[in-house]
């Protein structure tokens, strides 16, 4: 099984098996709370400071960014929708009024 050891980025002395690394994160913020949890990935941890930085080139970061995204969603659901609803409701009228 391959379980590579990874730094913690708390500590880089604390060397913990990758699969165990988000149960580590979660004892050792304790002692460590100015650090925040990347939005794209639990377990990149960095100051205030760094994040901001962090967060614009991170390797987890999906290609469309989480805020853009319920709204194309939204966007492409109700667009459609309404569209046909108003297509079929119009056909319907005027099926019963003749
Ligand atoms: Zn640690
Ligand atoms: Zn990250």
């Amino acid at each position: 099984m391959n379980d590579p050891y990874v730094s913690c980025p708390y500590d880089a002395v604390h060397r913990v098996p990758r699969s165990r690394l988000q149960q580590h994160l979660v004892k050792c913020q304790w002692r460590n709370p100015e650090l925040l949890p990347c939005p794209y990935n639990a377990t990149h941890r960095f100051t205030k400071e760094e994040l901001i930085v962090h967060v614009k080139d991170c390797p987890s970061k999906p290609a469309v960014a989480p805020e853009d995204r319920p709204q194309k969603t939204v966007a492409s659901l109700t667009t459609p929708y309404l569209y046909m609803h108003k297509t079929y409701k119009t056909n319907d009228d005027e099926d019963w009024d003749n």
